[in-house]
């Protein structure tokens, strides 16, 4: 089984690194690969689809055909999807904001960069559900999680906003876990490719 990081800008790098440590760790065989075009999504069963900056996310893989194969892919059953961030603005099914379309594969809504500007970034230890210790996370200019539909599942929030969602396929994150090291959230997407 193999699994992707959409590779146009943010985070790249350090996703790759943690799905790497994840799949080692969880004993999968598979690789982790760099996607950069339309066709790089048929060699995948789950992409994740960084940190950055959402308009240019959204701009370039509209342009490459990427962002409409990803929306055939996850509707097939096909391809999983983590977005993490500006990856969780465009997976969103509303992202108050004309510059960035969202995909619609959650049924939940956002606010880009609802906590303020950079200056305004934050960490902070959460409890996530399924994990007996707190969790580092690392907010980046981050969006706020507005709404989520009833078949969205909160894992775990921060002053009462959802900041981890999941519809027991795909995962939205509001926070950076490629930054902090711990390689659960990671695990926790791989594995709900397992059954
Ligand atoms: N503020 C960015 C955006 O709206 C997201 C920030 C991030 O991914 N760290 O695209």
């Amino acid at each position: 089984m193999n699994f992707g990081v959409l590779d146009i800008q943010g985070d790249v790098s350090e996703h790759i690194s943690m799905l790497k440590m994840a799949i080692n760790k969880m004993h999968i065989d598979g690789k982790v690969l760099s996607i950069k075009t339309r066709e790089d999504l048929d060699k995948i069963s789950g992409i994740i689809i960084p940190g950055g900056e959402s308009t240019t996310l959204y701009n370039i893989s509209k342009r490459k055909g990427i962002y409409d194969r990803i929306i055939e892919l996850v509707n097939d059953g096909k391809l999983n999807v983590m977005g993490t961030c500006a990856g969780a603005i465009l997976i969103s099914k509303n992202t108050n904001d004309p510059k960035v379309i969202g995909m619609g594969l959650m049924d939940f809504d956002v606010y880009r960069n609802a906590y303020g500007r950079q200056y305004n970034s934050f960490e902070t230890y959460i409890d996530i559900e399924g994990m007996n210790e707190k969790y580092h996370a690392i907010f980046i200019r981050a969006p706020k999680i507005s709404r989520v539909g009833n078949n969205i599942k909160v894992l775990g929030t921060y002053n009462n906003d959802p900041v981890i969602i999941t519809d027991g396929k795909n995962m939205a994150i509001t926070f950076h876990p490629e930054l902090s090291g711990n390689t659960k959230i990671h695990e926790f997407f791989i594995d709900k490719l397992r059954v």
